[in-house]
């Protein structure tokens, strides 16, 4: 990792796409408050990044278009034995630049829109946008003695978060554990 970079703060999208140009970089995840919150912080080594590459044209509609990849690997929670899984992130991203929400309805299915403030695109916080978005609906490590005691424990705790607990339910019948 001797040739990391780190990401610029702030792009213009529209000079870049122009240029046919592009951006890589790393972010430090520790950088990363948002995502802090869902990561496990005490197995966060101080050297996990985010690595993301962005190339920048136009579409056919001018639009300022963005390609690239995010990669990471990320220290989750298990909810079931609250010990560690890695979270191997490896997002291709296929965005188009728009600069508000009204523009953001126009953008075809197959991109997702990203609003660009008049300052320019974060490259580290649309990363960080990217990451969270990537993250598993409910984290569960592979180990054998992984029993579910802690699941059973804080039940009642996560019965205020609709999406898990529906995950949990999908995951008990059908779902992907070794056993
Ligand atoms: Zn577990």
């Amino acid at each position: 990792m001797s040739e990391a970079k780190r990401l610029p703060e702030r792009v213009d999208p529209r000079r870049l796409a122009l240029g046919g140009g592009s951006v890589a970089g790393d972010v430090a995840l520790a950088d990363l408050r948002r995502l802090a919150e869902y990561l496990l912080v005490d197995e966060v080594p101080d050297s996990g990044r985010a690595s993301l590459f962005l190339a920048f044209d136009e579409d056919p509609q001018r639009r300022v278009r963005i390609t690239g990849n995010l990669r990471a690997v990320l220290t989750l929670q298990c909810q079931r034995c609250l010990g560690p899984v890695s979270w191997t992130v490896d997002q291709p991203l296929r965005l188009i630049a728009v600069a508000d929400e009204e523009e953001a309805a126009g953008v075809p299915r197959e991109y997702e829109p990203v609003v660009v403030p008049a300052e320019g695109l974060d490259p580290a916080a649309l990363a960080e946008d990217e990451l969270i978005l990537a993250l598993p609906l409910v984290a569960r490590c592979e180990r054998s003695e992984c029993d579910g005691a802690a699941e059973a424990a804080t039940g009642s705790e996560r019965a205020d978060n609709p999406f898990a607990a529906l995950a949990a339910l999908k995951g008990q019948d059908g779902g992907r554990r070794d056993e």
